[in-house]
């Protein structure tokens, strides 16, 4: 089981649903990452992907 937070609601990530990485952040490339429960992919990302057509050919048949 997970203990982790979700980044977007706070909530405890029961099932996960996205890893999200920011652009590095320093001169050694690190990156910042972020945890996103799978209530908030689907209700906040899949959103914004479907939005943007990003997911029109990759994900049309897996509806999570
Ligand atoms: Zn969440």
């Amino acid at each position: 089981m997970l203990n982790l937070k979700c980044d977007i609601c706070g909530k405890l990530i029961t099932e996960p649903g996205a890893l999200l990485f920011s652009p590095p952040i320093d001169e050694k490339f690190r990156v910042e990452k972020f945890h996103i429960c799978k209530s908030c992919y689907k209700n906040k990302l899949q959103r914004i992907l479907r939005y943007n057509n990003i997911l029109k050919f990759k994900n049309d048949s897996k509806d999570l």
